[in-house]
């Protein structure tokens, strides 16, 4: 199916979150997201429409920056054909596709994944983002992710719980507890958790042999996009 895709931004950067902190990479902002979280900073008030290949154009225009593409949103696969055709335009022209997710639409991923490189899932727990649990939802994301390189991120807020790490620390025991996990703590001043409260999470986590590592947004401390 042909369909042109709404793009809020693109832009090269460093990347600011995540295991791949730091690298420099080209950045397309899908916009739309099927969530709400309570602690999102991400600004989607507008969109320009590209067809996959006006998207390549765009793309290629940063190639000196990077080869790997970062994309994002919102949620990329909420337009999951426009993806997909993108997804192998930029595959075929040598870049490394790298996919941000919040880890709910695993039929889109199914769909899409021969064609990601890697994966960054967030888990979004309860007691951060305001929503009802998504464990169901995130269980089966993370079974057909783990066929690619993947890592999972949890953004810890103030009012985070242990109950919900722990919930989310059990699920990534049942589908590949050698992932890597990050936790993320919220860069709003009055909703940050404390310096206590990441080390127990990440003593926690440690304990059920989950690789864990603590990782705040790099872009927000050295005031890049
Ligand atoms: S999933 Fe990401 S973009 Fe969507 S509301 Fe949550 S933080 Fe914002």
């Amino acid at each position: 199916m042909r369909t042109n895709g709404k793009i809020t931004e693109i832009f090269s950067s460093v990347q600011g979150e995540g295991i791949y902190f730091g690298e420099e990479q080209i950045f397309v902002r899908f916009f739309g997201c099927n969530l709400n979280c309570k602690y999102c900073d991400t600004s989607l008030n507008y969109f320009t429409e590209y067809t996959p290949e006006e998207l390549l154009h765009e793309i290629k225009l940063y190639k000196n920056a990077s080869s790997t593409v970062s994309f994002t949103g919102g949620e990329p696969l909420l337009q999951k054909y426009f993806l997909k055709a993108a997804l192998k335009l930029t595959r075929k022209e040598g870049f490394k596709n790298y996919l941000e997710t919040n880890g709910i639409l695993y039929s889109a991923l199914e769909d899409i994944l021969d064609y990601v490189d890697i994966v960054a899932m967030d888990m979004k727990l309860p007691s951060s983002t305001g929503h009802k649990d998504l464990w169901h939802h995130h269980q089966r994301f993370l079974e057909i992710a783990s066929k690619k390189e993947t890592f999972l991120k949890m953004v810890i807020c103030k009012d985070t719980t242990e109950e919900d790490l722990r919930a989310g620390l059990k699920l990534i025991e049942e589908v590949n507890k050698f992932l890597v996990l990050v936790l993320q703590p919220n860069s709003f001043e009055a909703d940050e958790p404390s310096s206590e409260k990441l080390e127990s999470f990440k003593d926690i986590a440690k304990k059920c042999g989950i690789t864990t590592c603590v990782i705040p947004q790099l872009h927000k401390k050295i005031g890049v996009k």
